[in-house]
């Protein structure tokens, strides 16, 4: 089937129309004007999302009809692929996550193709408190080759990225045998010294997820983990960029440091979506969503209980404080986390690539998603 959008091209500001065939971007035409003034960009990409709109992928009675329901909930908000995350639990319970997103992908031709993969956030991370944040204290323990490869075939191969701790013994060993499967590996909710985040590094991390969260309150001023992620030219890093998970001024600095090799999470627990109010959490008891989007512990309003914003929040944070133009912004939430999946061969809007558009309004202060396309079909309209 043939398709063809028009508006302004996100990063070159030129009107353009594109023209989409079975699902692929065939071509892409300048014109000379555009009577829409709509941006058009790639659909965004969020490597890290819990759940969404009341639903939880670490839920024991998550149903296969949910992971279709977070699916939808992501067309309208612009995400056209994303990993669900599964993090720290019992064995089992890891297990049947793995295995009921499985399934839903294999029954469901829309989720497969958004579903690109699912990231496992734990259970090999770091007990000490601060690194550990919320995750489950009695499930923590080092990497495991056995257990790893069982959740795998579970998961039927869907596992595309890890984040552990890698001041775990065995952990060289371990991630590199990750690679050789095919599983991008970041390192995260970590404690680790130099020596042992090099040593990650050779055997293959390529990523620091979500830098400067999940850390002690107190640091050597050096060296530290931070320092020692952010100097490594061969670690790509994810940011919760929803102004409460990383102050401005950090933002700012470790956007510098790595313009190119940065890409947004949003991290988004079931809260997200939700209106405000006061919640039950499974694993931090009472909390309660404000309506600026900050989600907290209802005993402890200092202490967050995970993220309930989505990527365009994120990125319309980041352009409404002036840390990024538009277009950074845009790319940040979409080609760079396809870049850093396939070793930089994604190009965004480009003839031959997948036809995940999205038709954004930029009249206003904030971008508003009006359309989403996902393999060429329209898949949310506002
Ligand atoms: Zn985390």
């Amino acid at each position: 089937m043939k398709n063809s959008l028009e508006g302004i091209h996100f990063q070159t500001g030129k009107p353009i129309q594109v023209i989409t065939r079975d699902g692929i971007i065939q071509e892409i035409m300048e014109l000379e004007s555009s009577e829409s003034k709509n941006l058009i960009a790639p659909g965004f990409v969020d490597l890290q999302v819990n759940g969404f709109q009341g639903i939880d992928f670490n839920d024991s009675n998550l149903k296969e009809s949910d992971v279709l329901k977070v699916t939808r909930a992501m067309f309208e908000s612009g995400v056209t692929t994303y990993f669900p995350t599964i993090i720290t639990n019992s064995d089992d319970s890891i297990r049947k996550s793995l295995k009921t997103i499985s399934l839903a992908c294999a029954s469901n031709g829309l989720i497969q193709s958004t579903v690109q993969g699912i990231h496992l956030e734990g259970p090999f991370l770091s007990k000490e408190e601060g690194p550990r944040g919320a995750h489950p204290l009695k499930y923590i323990q080092a990497p495991n080759w056995e257990k790893f490869s069982a959740w795998q075939e579970a998961a039927e191969g869907r596992i595309k990225l890890i984040t552990l701790a890698p001041e775990w013994e065995g952990s060289f060993e371990f991630i590199e045998k990750c690679v050789e499967s095919g599983v991008n590996v970041a390192i995260g909710h970590t404690a680790a010294n130099t020596t042992q985040i090099e040593a990650a590094i050779r055997a293959g991390a390529t990523l620091s997820t979500h830098l400067g969260n999940a850390a002690h309150l107190m640091l050597p001023r050096h060296p530290n983990y931070l320092w020692d992620q952010l100097a490594s030219e061969k670690l790509w890093m994810s940011l919760i960029a929803d102004g409460f998970h990383l102050p401005d001024t950090v933002l700012k600095v470790f956007l510098k440091v790595k313009p190119k090799t940065t890409f947004l999470i949003s991290d988004a627990t079931s809260f997200a979506g939700l209106p405000p109010g006061n919640y039950q959490s499974p694993i931090g008891g009472e909390v309660v969503l404000n309506k600026n989007g900050r989600l907290y512990m209802e005993k402890n309003p200092g202490l967050l209980a995970g993220s309930a914003t989505s990527l365009l929040q994120c990125i319309n944070y980041l352009v409404d404080h002036h840390l990024t133009s538009v277009q950074e912004a845009i790319e940040m939430a979409s080609v760079r986390p396809m870049q850093f999946l396939d070793r930089g061969y994604s190009r965004g809007l480009s003839s031959g690539s997948i036809a995940d558009l999205l038709v954004l309004d930029f009249n206003r202060a904030n971008l508003e998603i009006l359309q989403t396309i996902k393999a060429g079909e329209l898949v949310y309209s506002k």
